[in-house]
């Protein structure tokens, strides 16, 4: 079990941003494996506050480790993974350029970093009630960077190919002196990919990065039970990364319209019924609605008004486990008639004659309580 990000950094449960930022500098600066090339565990408690650090600094992320701990983060594909020191240094690049001064990102005990990684993407899709519990494919445009058809990703015009950088001679990396730091910096003059495209070389399409910003047109199937805030993750789907990375991935979050009948919490349902007087107090068979369609309700002799029946399996459908349901909830209120005919009119003085209530008579509630 991963330990807890606030003891990690040392910060208390309510810190702020700028306050986590200045914690991370301190762990990163303190644990540094460039400072601490005797320490084997620098390493891992470098990666263990650079993690903290990730999900601390995104309020989306710090709400649901917050709410539901590491658990929650990893149910939301949310659960924080460095494999090695480049990815951290490519994941924080701004705040080690300001730490350390580096050309612009990255620098690394690992010597060149690989190409980056794209961008994940957030996008928010509001569906109807009943399309989340039945479940629904739905087409969604997204503006994102894709690679570039031109030159498949390249960035290289056709015919030409990048060329080994000489500031580097390929490595990727400068070594910089910075007081008593010995500082690997990425290259500044092809930002850390050991290779350079001459600007003639260029692919046109592109102007050399290998990506084209477009819009695209995704199928994104949302199964069905999903509630308002689930979230999907269409890995892939994201901004595309630079030549030879893999593209960042796509966050679908659902917003689900209310109801005019229905209301939903969790996997149960909710509906709230009007029934005649008589029918509740002689009992007889109803049709209750669901969101599954009519059910026979069997409403009991006697039945007071608020009574809820839960019939149970047939509320929404539990996302990821296939045929099991919540329960459905139905609550019968008696429905009192605004306007009676001439006949029910007749008849509930009568019934009024008949059952005549001593409340009726002033007194009733002295004489009852002692007031
Ligand atoms: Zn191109
Ligand atoms: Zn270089």
């Amino acid at each position: 079990m991963p330990r807890d990000f606030y003891e990690v950094l040392g910060v208390s449960r309510d810190a702020a941003g700028p306050e986590i930022k200045k914690a991370y500098r301190k762990a990163a600066l303190k644990f540094h494996p460039d400072r601490n090339p005797d320490d084997p565990s620098a390493e891992a408690k470098f990666k263990e506050a650079s993690e903290a650090y990730e999900v601390l600094s995104d309020d989306a992320k710090r709400k649901i480790y917050d709410q539901y701990g590491h658990e929650g983060l990893r149910g939301q594909g949310y659960e924080p993974h460095f494999q090695d020191m480049g990815d951290i240094f490519s994941a924080f690049s701004g705040i080690f350029g300001d730490l350390f001064g580096g050309g612009g990102g990255g620098f690394g005990g690992g010597g060149r970093r690989g190409p980056r990684k794209g961008q994940d993407l957030e996008l928010r899709l509001e569906v109807p009630f009943m399309e989340a519990i039945q479940g629904v494919k739905q087409e969604v445009e997204v503006m994102r960077h894709a690679h570039c058809e031109s030159c498949g990703g390249t960035g290289a015009k056709a015919g030409a190919s990048a060329k080994t950088c000489t500031t580097c001679g390929g490595q990727g990396v400068v070594i910089q002196a910075q007081g008593f730091l010995r500082i690997r910096t990425a290259c500044p003059s092809c930002r850390g990919e050991g290779k350079v495209i001459e600007p003639a070389d260029r692919c046109p399409a592109c102007a050399g990065s290998g990506r084209v910003r477009k819009a695209e047109r995704l199928k994104v199937t949302l199964p069905a039970g999903m509630d308002n805030g689930m979230q999907l993750r269409l890995a892939g789907k994201g901004e595309a990364g630079e030549p030879g990375a893999q593209p960042g991935d796509l966050y679908v979050t659902l917003r689900v319209q209310p109801h005019e009948l229905f209301k939903r919490q969790g996997d149960d349902t909710f509906v709230e019924l009007p029934v005649p007087y008589a029918l509740m107090a002689l009992g007889g068979d109803i049709q209750v609605p669901t969101v599954h369609g009519e059910e026979t309700l069997a409403v009991p002799r006697g039945t007071p008004s608020g009574k809820v029946f839960r019939l149970s399996n047939k509320g929404a459908p539990r996302v990821n486990s296939p045929g099991r349901r919540g329960d459905h909830h139905v609550q019968l209120v008696v429905d009192v008639p605004k306007k009676l005919s001439a006949e029910e009119e007749e008849l509930l003085r009568k019934l009024s004659d008949i059952q005549g209530h001593p409340s009726q008579e002033p007194g009733f509630w002295r004489k009852l309580f002692g007031g």
